[in-house]
């Protein structure tokens, strides 16, 4: 599953110890008393009343001599009756969440028999019934459902846990206009013309967990190509059939790449995408059918400042990790999110290189320090948290894709290639847990990775290296210290690890391998001249937190001569910190305009942004011309740093009217907000609602008005918080208000109560926005209101973000309080020190008198 891809805000700064908590509960993974070898969903959906009636029929076989009785999951369900394989009724008893079935005699170890469950329920979660309505007249009829992690038992009765694996049958009755699709293949399907309905028979014979199975239902534009023989689906919402080819256009490539590498051909009958309306994240990974968000539909003037494709990778590569294989519990969860957002980068380096993955794992790497900064550490292997959701967090996505990374180094590419296609061939078809991975390395290598497991999974942190070098003339030795400037405590190690360091001397590159292992140590290497620059860890294996202060003259050679992604973007962050320096400017400029890396000419541009001098402002223009439009969003960023300036703030308007790349046009809009410049307002207030990709124009037009701080700004805000706006701008703009509360202490009761009232919002990204919206706030009143979130929302992904933002206004009401006191204390300071000087004055003047009168 993925978050949806705008929104890693979703993990909102808060100093909260979720994890660390005393207070959290243990889940570890359930007993079976049984097998549940095969679920048959026999159902009606009802789109206008959006309920679901049937019977559920399970087919079991006791794990144990005398099961006599059988718990499963059903929440809010009706059950109408339970019968047995002789259709004998069986009693029941069952509350809100579990359902008990008395067997009425003793079953054998290894026997099978059936339970039917008759049941009708009205999902308030794991199903969702999308119609058109009065402030939505346009949306389409849909139906779709999301069982990850533990929801699917909101629409049918089961075993709803992830240790334990069945074949699936779903054969849904919907309205005859509608096409419902499941996981597996299609058997059959028939209409009955008196009733209206059509029926769709699946059949998933590639046994899989509960919360994989799934069904879409609505009209929809249908594309079809083949793989390999393999029918690739893609379902769009009516009308959007245009845009599917280019939009998913990687598939394949992907489907062969996935292939190969992992030595398993895609297993499964078909793999279908289904994009529908307000999904509630990017994509759901449910076997051979991944449910996407319609914000993956792509068009010429999106892409590359948002690609699909990182998506679109994660999910299919879940039908191997995720879905063939599949962790034993949530704890393990990294076990399939951190796969697909491991190999999500991978397909884009067999299919744009190297430069490109580098850069790709140093964004993912980046998503990890942001939540261990802001919010918490934790272990990647814990089964301490409050609610299920709580695990969907970037420790167990992108840090351990970072981890893989690392074992790739560690291991070797053959090694690492070798381990993958053991690990997927020894467990097919199976529940993992992490020492599977573990052991399925040393089976397949000889190589026992206990420590790496041990640092990186099952402790916390990273290291934070403060790295320097000296050359001595006299010996010819260059010696390099390294420092783990970490504090070493009970959750974070000390780390032992390879790492490589490159030198380059008279012209020439070599490589050397150390092994970092404590506090402090000096390596030192034999060179015949003074090196022009030393590279640490040059191809970005180890995931770090990196200090190596340099010398200007070796940040140029860098710049210049490495060929490596980070040591460049690395060289323009320390050029950035160099005033007044033509060298610098020129250098910068060169790599501004030539180098043939986007993000090394990104980070140019933002280097000069951060020198912010007339003739950086100058240099900066080169980088306007560049055919990528992330670079001119580096640009434009870069210039929005010169504040209120008359020159920066003409080209960002025009860049805002002009541009014609939906995310370059945005950015130009934050950068008017972060120059905020007198004219900003007016000018962004008139190109607000031009349509574009994910409604990227708007939001940040709403979020750049937001930052310059103009209580005017207010009720034009919250008109873009109100129902029959699209989804994604009422986010934004109940976002955008709550910065305005932030910055406008007197306005905050008013912005509170309309935030407040969006809470009670049925739609779900207008609900979060206001969650996020008050956290920005600030505002301690608001702490009731979220607690009721907290303790009384279905959905998890709420709770999870409400019990967050109520310790992140806790710590930004500290701050306040904080800030005020530090400023009293400084105005005390500075009394005395007026104080002070007077006296000094006073004393010296006696001492003048003295010496005076002496002479
Ligand atoms: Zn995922």
């Amino acid at each position: 599953m993925e978050s949806f891809v705008f929104c890693r805000a979703y993990h909102l700064g808060a100093p909260d110890r979720v994890f660390a908590e005393e207070s959290a509960p243990e889940h570890y993974p359930r007993d079976r008393t049984f097998h549940l070898r095969h679920v048959r969903l026999n159902i009606r959906l009802d789109e206008r009343e959006g309920t679901v009636e049937g019977t559920a029929t399970l087919t079991l076989s006791p794990l144990n001599d005398g099961l006599r009785d059988i718990d499963l999951d059903g929440e809010d369900l009706h059950i109408q009756k339970v019968a047995d394989s002789d259709r004998k009724s069986l009693d029941f008893e069952h509350d809100t969440r579990k359902l008990k079935i008395r067997l009425g005699r003793a079953y054998k170890a290894g026997t099978e028999f059936t339970l039917s469950i008759a049941y009708d329920c009205k999902p308030k979660k794991g199903m969702f019934f999308i119609r058109p309505s009065k402030t939505y007249p346009r949306h389409p009829w849909m139906i779709w459902t999301q069982g990850e992690e533990e929801d699917n038992r909101c629409w049918f009765p089961s075993y709803d846990a992830p240790n334990q694996r069945m074949t699936s049958e779903v054969i849904v009755r919907v309205n005859e206009k509608h096409f419902a699709i499941s996981n597996g293949r299609l058997l059959k399907e028939s209409r009955d013309a008196r009733r209206k309905t059509r029926t769709f028979h699946w059949l998933q014979e590639v046994p899989h967990p509960n919360y994989l199975i799934t069904i879409v239902s609505g009209e929809f534009d249908v594309v079809e190509e083949t793989w390999e023989g393999v029918p690739l689906q893609y379902y769009v919402p009516k009308g959007r059939g245009p845009q599917v080819k280019d939009t998913f256009r990687y598939l394949p490539s992907m489907m062969t790449f996935y292939s190969k590498v992992t030595g398993l051909k895609y297993p499964y009958p078909k793999y279908a995408e289904a994009v529908v309306q307000d999904f509630t994240f990017g994509g759901m990974e449910n076997t051979s059918l991944t449910v996407l968000y319609d914000g993956c539909l792509v068009d010429p003037h999106t892409r590359p400042d948002y690609r699909p494709e990182g998506l679109f990778a994660h999910e299919l590569a879940h039908q191997w990790f995720g879905d063939w294989m599949t962790t034993k519990s949530w704890g393990h969860l990294w076990l399939n999110e951190g796969f697909a957002s491991y190999f999500d980068p991978l397909w884009f380096e067999a299919e744009f290189g190297r430069d490109e993955f580098q850069w790709r794992m140093h964004e993912v790497a980046q998503g990890y320090f942001e939540e261990d900064a802001k919010s918490y550490r934790r272990p990647i292997v814990t089964h301490k948290y409050h609610d299920n959701e709580d695990m969907l967090d970037s420790h167990t996505y992108n840090k351990a894709a970072c981890v893989l990374h690392m074992i790739r180094y560690v291991l070797g590419e053959d090694l690492w290639w070798k381990a993958i296609r053991h690990y997927v061939r020894r467990h097919a078809i199976s529940n993992v847990e992490t020492n599977d991975f573990k052991v399925a390395i040393e089976e397949a290598t000889g190589r026992n990775l206990d420590r790496v497991f041990d640092q990186w999974f099952y402790k916390g942190g990273h290291p934070d290296f403060e790295v320097s070098w000296k050359y001595d003339d006299k010996t010819k030795l260059v010696a390099l210290t390294v420092k783990q400037k970490q504090e070493v405590k009970d959750l974070t190690p000390l780390f032992l690890t390879p790492v490589e360091i490159e030198l380059h001397v008279k012209g020439k590159a070599r490589r050397e391998r150390i092994e970092v292992s404590r506090p402090e140590q000096t390596f030192f290497f034999d060179a015949s001249a003074k090196p022009d620059m030393v590279l640490f860890d040059p191809d970005n294996w180890i995931l770090k937190k990196l200090t190596f202060e340099k010398q200007k003259d070796e940040l140029l050679h860098q710049l210049q001569h490495a060929d490596r992604v980070m040591p460049k973007v690395q060289a323009c962050e320390g050029l950035g910190k160099i005033l007044h320096d033509d060298d610098v400017l020129s250098a910068l400029k060169a790599a501004l305009t030539k180098d043939p890396f986007h993000a090394v000419r990104r980070a140019a541009a933002k280097a000069l942004g951060e020198i912010r001098t007339e003739d950086a402002k100058a240099t900066l223009m080169a980088g306007l011309k560049d055919k990528d439009s992330r670079v001119r969003r580096a640009v434009y960023e870069a210039l929005g740093q010169f504040r209120e300036d008359d020159e920066a703030f003409e080209i960002l308007g025009k860049a805002w009217r002009e541009e014609t790349m939906y995310y370059a046009a945005g950015t130009a809009a934050l950068a008017m907000g972060n120059s905020r410049h007198p004219r900003a307002f007016d000018t962004i207030v008139k190109g607000l609602d031009r349509p574009a990709h994910g409604n990227i124009i708007t939001r940040n037009g709403l979020s750049a008005l937001a930052e310059l701080r103009d209580a005017k700004a207010i009720d034009l805000v919250k008109k873009y918080t109100r129902a029959g706006e699209p989804e994604w701008i009422r986010q934004a703009a109940c976002n955008a208000l709550g910065k305005l509360g932030d910055y406008l202490e007197d306005k905050r009761d008013d912005i509170r109560d309309i935030l407040v009232l969006h809470l009670r919002d049925t739609n779900y990204r207008t609900k979060i926005g206001a969650i996020q919206g008050l956290g920005t706030m600030g505002d301690p009143k608001a702490i009731p209101e979220l607690q009721k979130v907290q303790e009384q929302e279905p959905i998890g992904t709420f709770r999870r973000l409400a019990r967050r933002t109520v310790k992140q206004i806790q710590e930004k009401v500290a701050e306040r309080a904080k800030k005020v006191e530090q400023q009293a204390e400084l105005d005390k300071l500075k009394d005395e020190n007026k104080d002070l000087k007077a006296r000094v004055a006073k004393l010296e003047g006696q001492v003048e008198k003295v010496l005076k009168k002496r002479r």
